[in-house]
Parts: structure tokens; sequence; C-alpha cells
């Protein structure tokens, strides 16, 4: 089975790229779904996260208030690593989880769809990793587009994040979403092609 790890920046295209995987029945875990998921009433995660940062980030059903939470964590570089830190065996192991249930099934290709994939430590367990890299003036202008922010609010959320550049020089695949959405397609028929072919003695350890 080959694990491939899809990462990059904010609003750099990665939910983008992993609907194409997708429309082509490659299996993605996403991890964004997956920290959901831990941070649910009465689960492990919810129970670190309400222990160290009490119970004002709850909303009157007992579930995580995400957005107050967020916010907290966005204006405080510590607290925000306390929560990575309290959260990251969690989803993990919940990403593992998932993982092993596409393999009891018989999937040979999975996609890991893992924004912090290099942070978290994650890209361990996989190859190739794809890193969706863009222009940082495009970067800006699609994400005050899409989450209608403004230009300051932006730049804050993508400089708190590990620069773009060091994700790139990580990868062993870049895709760059800089054009348009038909250049991105036809990018991803390349990577695609390249993922899905079988792999030679040598990638299997055995030359
Ligand atoms: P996040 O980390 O915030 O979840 P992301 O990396 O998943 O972001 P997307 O949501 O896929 O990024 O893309 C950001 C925005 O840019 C979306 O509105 C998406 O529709 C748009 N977009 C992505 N690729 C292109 C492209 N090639 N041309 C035009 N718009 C694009």
């Amino acid at each position: 089975m080959r694990i491939v790890g899809l990462t990059g920046g904010i609003g750099s295209g990665k939910s983008t790229v992993s609907n194409l995987f997708k429309a082509r029945g490659i299996p993605v875990v996403d991890a964004d779904v997956v920290s959901r998921d831990v941070l649910k009433k009465g689960t492990g995660g919810w129970r670190k996260v309400v222990a160290a940062f009490g119970e004002d980030i709850l909303l009157d059903n007992g579930e995580v208030d995400r957005p107050k939470l967020g916010q907290i964590v966005f204006s405080d570089p510590g607290k925000r690593q306390l929560l990575n830190r309290l959260l990251a065996p969690y989803i993990s192991s919940g990403i593992f989880c998932e993982v092993l249930k596409l393999w009891m099934k018989g999937c040979t290709v999975i996609v890991l769809d893992v924004p912090l994939l290099f942070e978290a430590k994650i890209d361990k367990w996989t190859k190739p990793i794809i890193v969706v890299w863009v222009d940082p003036e495009t970067q800006l202008r699609r994400l005050m587009a899409r989450d209608r922010t403004s230009e300051e609010e932006a730049k804050n959320r993508i400089n708190a994040q590990m620069p773009l550049d060091s994700k790139r020089s990580k990868a062993d695949i870049v895709i760059d979403n800089t054009g348009s959405l038909e250049d991105l397609d036809e990018s991803f028929q390349k990577v695609l092609a390249q993922i899905t072919k079988p792999l030679t003695w040598r990638e299997f350890g055995l030359s």
C-alpha cells in the first residue's frame, strides 16, 4: 500500500487537489475531519482541552466552541503549541485508524491530506510527499476571497504557519497551483500517473 502525503499552506489549494483525488476514486484521509472528531464532547481530546483551557471554551451543549478556541490559540503562539501538543496523539491515532480501515478494504493508494504534515511529523509515514505550492500574492488573494477576510488578517494567518517555501523544499513532488484550475488539472494528471504506476523492485526495496 502506498500512503501519499498531501500538504501545503493555508489557501494553497490542498482541498482542491484532494477533491481531484476523490473524483478519481482515490481515498483521502482528511486530517481536518479527524481533528474535529477528536474534539467531540466526551472524547479523550475534549477532556484534555477542557482541562487545559477551562469550561469557558464550551458551548451550552458541552461541545467545544471551535471559533472561540481558534481565536484564543491564534492570538497566542504558546497556547497554540499547547493545543497542538495535547491533540497531536489523538489526531495521529485517528489518522492511523482511518488508514487501517482503508488498508483492510484492500486500497492500494491512500492520500493523507494533512495541513500540518511536517509539523506533526506525519511525513514519516508518507511517500511520496506532495506539496501544493502557490506564489505569495495568489495565496493572499485567494485566501481573502475565500474567507472574506481583510489583507491584514489573511497575512497574519499565512505568517502563523511554517513558510510554504520550507514545505516545498521537503517535497518529493511539488504541484504549482499559481495558474488556472485547468493548469492544475493538467499537473494533477501527471502526478496521478506517477503515484499510481506499479512500484519498481528498487522502490519496493528488493533491488
Ligand atoms: P486551507 O488550508 O485553508 O484549508 P486549502 O489549501 O485547502 O486551504 P483551497 O480551499 O483548496 O485551499 O483553495 C483556496 C481557494 O482558492 C478556494 O477558494 C479555491 O476554490 C481557490 N482555488 C484553488 N485553486 C485554484 C486555482 N487554480 N484557480 C483559482 N482558484 C483556485
